[in-house]
């Protein structure tokens, strides 16, 4: 039936399909299914709950409540997919996959895509909303360092005992070898930075502290 849309739009029927399965008291899978159809069907997040609430005086109030709490997890899900969609769909590289290797060393979830790794390594580093990564060094005999080059989003950098400096698109940022610093983006953006290595001899980087809550809700207060 979901193909005769000449009769009832896709929007009309995922509202329908919604409403039966409540009524019924499913909150399995399939209505999980459902309730992402009525979404991406243009269903947004204030007339699914004005839906429901209507239902539950026909289908009854403990249906609808275990309806609600499906419902608010999936818009609410959605709404951070759609969001780093948004944020990926604004720079030209990739978001990449999850930095699990590096994980222990930030707060918050980031991602990684190799752009270069002959010569001089280059990597996009995406932080979600109020992601940093700990304090540390980019150590090395000879040479060394690190070369930030703002591509999306908002974010911050700090140097240890200096004020934190805000980061846009089309912002770099030198970072001589042995300066203790952190990056990470804003508390309500998504932020990507290309991490350019400058060549040294044995590079290696010293992770120290995380950056507190406290110290990270500094950034923007004067
Ligand atoms: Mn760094």
């Amino acid at each position: 039936v979901w193909s005769r849309k000449n009769e009832l739009s896709l929007r009309d029927r995922s509202l329908v399909t919604v409403t039966a399965l409540m009524a019924q008291g499913l909150v399995d899978s399939s209505f999980e299914f459902h309730l992402k159809s009525a979404k991406a069907n243009g269903i947004t997040k204030s007339e699914i709950a004005e839906f429901l609430t209507h239902a539950a005086f026909y289908a009854g109030w403990p249906k609808a409540w275990a309806a609600f709490r499906m419902a608010k997890e999936v818009w609410t899900q959605c709404d951070a997919e759609d969001e780093k969609q948004k944020h990926a769909n604004s720079m030209v590289f990739p978001i990449g996959k999850p930095n699990d290797a590096y994980a222990q060393y930030f707060t918050g979830h980031s991602y990684l895509a190799p752009l270069s790794t002959e010569q001089v390594g280059i990597f996009n580093v995406t932080f979600e909303p109020s992601c940093r990564n700990n304090w540390h060094k980019h150590m090395a005999d000879k040479g060394g360092g690190q070369i930030l080059i703002c591509v999306a989003g908002k974010g911050y950098y700090q140097e240890e005992g200096k004020s934190v400096r805000i980061l846009m698109p089309g912002d770099t940022v030198n970072i001589a070898p042995g300066v203790k610093h952190w990056h990470g983006a804003a508390k309500d953006s998504w932020f990507s930075h290309l991490a350019v290595e400058v060549p040294g001899e044995n590079p290696r980087t010293e992770w120290c502290e995380a950056v507190t809550d406290e110290e990270y809700n500094k950034a923007e207060v004067k």
